[in-house]
């Protein structure tokens, strides 16, 4: 889609906007040293007790990890930000959130220090102009960023920051958002998107929680599905996931697990790989897969 395609999008005429040009997009970016070309994540966070927890799970953020040229910043689009708008987290230090509920002590005692990055968020702000975001002093970390980060980065050693779902945009607007994001990529950034692709809450059973790789047959049949449009690149099928079947909607059935990885996908480009891994179901009605692009 072009600009002025995605201006229309937003409600917004091209004609009535001072424009950020490319150039003045170079400028502002300016601040940040080139780098080479930062890969995307999407990681499955799952159950919250994935941050205290050893499993496979835990193992597979951990190797990834290995692969990756050490961040200057991390970028988390987490599926526990929903809000009115677009926000960024613009704190020097962010709290831990501990956003759940009913699970055990050690988990609430889990604090991960790492730094915000106040002047990226001032950045990420002009680069998406004429999209108003707001910079934050109010959220931090939830259990959607710190979860899967500290397996990657345990030293708390690499500033976070995150950025807010729009939940009243459509999968499309948030595609086109995403796509404004890509020069930080070459600044050093790692954009991260933590959600679930199949994420059915509703219909979890806990009794099997910890059997292998278990999905009901929908959940199996909505995991091919997309994983072969991920694999065969077939985004704006992804996009328009719920055209898809029966099964892909009942693996989505609210799209704030679903829209990090849309995120990913806007990032991507041409002639970039595409890998899974952790490609696992869970509890009958939960995905653990990961994204890597690069
Ligand atoms: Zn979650």
């Amino acid at each position: 889609m072009k600009r002025k395609s995605f201006l229309k999008l937003l409600g917004l005429s091209p004609f009535l906007i001072n424009m950020n040009t490319l150039s003045d997009i170079y400028i502002n970016s300016k601040s940040l040293s080139n780098t080479e070309r930062m890969p995307v994540l999407f990681l499955g966070h799952g159950s919250p007790m994935n941050a205290i927890e050893e499993n496979q799970f835990v193992q597979g953020f951990r190797n990834i990890a290995k692969t990756l040229p050490k961040p200057n910043t991390i970028l988390c689009i987490s599926a526990h930000w929903l809000t009115k708008g677009t926000k960024v987290t613009a704190m020097e230090m962010p709290r831990t959130i501990h956003d759940f509920s009913g699970f055990p002590k050690a988990l609430y005692e889990v604090q991960y220090p790492a730094k915000g990055n106040p002047k990226l968020a001032k950045e990420i702000k002009e680069i998406l102009n004429p999209v108003l975001v707001e910079l934050d002093e109010k959220w931090g970390l939830d259990h959607g960023a710190w979860s899967v980060i500290k397996h990657l980065y345990p030293e708390a050693d690499v500033p976070v920051i995150q950025m807010s779902i729009d939940y009243s945009k459509s999968t499309q607007y948030h595609y086109e958002l995403a796509k404004s994001l890509f020069l930080l990529r070459s600044k050093g950034v790692l954009i991260i998107g933590s959600g679930n692709i199949i994420h059915n809450l509703s219909l979890v059973d806990f009794d099997n929680f910890n059997l292998d790789n278990y999905g009901y047959d929908w959940a199996i049949e909505a995991r091919e599905i997309l994983n072969n449009y991920l694999l065969n690149g077939n985004y704006q099928e992804l996009i328009k996931y719920e055209t898809l079947s029966k099964a892909v909607r009942l693996a989505i059935p609210t799209p704030d697990h679903y829209i990090p990885l849309i995120y990913c996908l806007g990032l991507i480009q041409p002639n970039e790989n595409l890998t899974l891994f952790n490609d696992k179901l869970v509890a009958g009605s939960l995905s653990m897969t990961s994204v890597k692009i690069e």
